[in-house]
């Protein structure tokens, strides 16, 4: 698939089912006053369930933009965008607040946990939107925990982990509520970069799982642990290819010197 947008191209996945996300020249204005930024200029991507998308490019060449209409907190000014096949523009706000709490996960840069509160309860937090029993709540907390591998860091408050570790924290509570798509926006940012590799390792087991994962990355290093590269240019995509050679994080990590070193 590549970024040369045409209306006829089908929403259809090789198997005649249509992708899992499916943006169609899609554009993006922004009003400034007097100005006018076309911060997205024709783009085409579809997305298909079980991928690991790395979305790259200089600062300004859209991918916030584009992350923002993946994850429904933004439309755009034309183009269609569906979600499982479902024009997300046809839906009411409850409904999108429905399938953002239900169907996305989001990760920031930043990892937003709440001080002075637990792990545990700050990966409970999205439950809490849900209609679920205060038991069941916690059952799926410690599951989610389990799956980045903090089972041992439930109890513990943000100011007593690490970077990687609140890092772990914020995606079990993105995972909290079971979503098929995990959104993450400069997801090792703030990370060193051990730390980072720890943090793909955790993306590449969750996406072996079948979680469909679409990163925006500043770093080529972090990119090559994804499936596919796509790349913006001035609000266009200039590359989207498949990852030649993609590494293993976990075999990344063992070559890497650890802190003991
Ligand atoms: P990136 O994430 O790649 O750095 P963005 O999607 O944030 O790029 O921005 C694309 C373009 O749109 C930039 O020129 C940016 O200044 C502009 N832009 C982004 N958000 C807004 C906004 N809320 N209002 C006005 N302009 C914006
Ligand atoms: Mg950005």
């Amino acid at each position: 698939m590549t970024g040369t947008s045409t209306l006829s191209l089908p929403a259809r996945d090789a198997r005649g089912a249509p992708p899992l996300l499916w943006v169609e020249n899609a554009h993006k204005y922004y009003e400034m006053g007097e100005a006018r930024v076309h911060a997205l200029r024709g783009v085409t991507v579809g997305v298909a369930g079980g991928d690991f998308v790395a979305v790259m490019g200089a600062s300004g060449s859209g991918k916030s933009t584009f992350m923002n209409i993946l994850g429904c907190l933004d439309r755009p000014t034309s183009g269609r965008y569906l979600l499982e096949g479902i024009d997300v523009s046809s839906l009411t706000k409850r409904e999108l607040a429905g399938i953002r709490n239900r169907k996305l996960g989001f990760v920031f840069q930043g990892f937003n946990l709440i001080a002075r509160t637990t792990a545990l309860e700050n990966v409970a937090l999205p439950t809490l939107y849900t209609r679920m029993h205060k038991s069941e709540r916690t059952e799926r907390a410690a599951e989610a925990l389990a799956k980045v591998g903090l089972v041992d860091r439930a109890g513990h408050f943000p100011s007593q982990m690490s970077g990687g570790q609140q890092q772990r924290v914020a995606i079990a509570r993105a995972l909290v509520n079971g979503p098929s798509i995990l959104l993450a926006d400069e997801p090792t940012g703030n990370l060193d970069s051990r730390t980072s590799v720890e943090i793909m390792e955790v993306f590449q087991d969750l996406n072996d799982r079948g979680l469909t994962i679409v990163m925006v990355t500043h770093e080529h290093d972090i990119a090559r642990f994804a499936k596919r590269v796509v790349v913006f240019r001035d609000g266009t995509i200039r590359k989207d290819e498949a990852t030649v050679d993609r590494p293993r994080a976990a075999n990344v990590l063992q070559a890497l010197p650890t802190l003991e070193d």
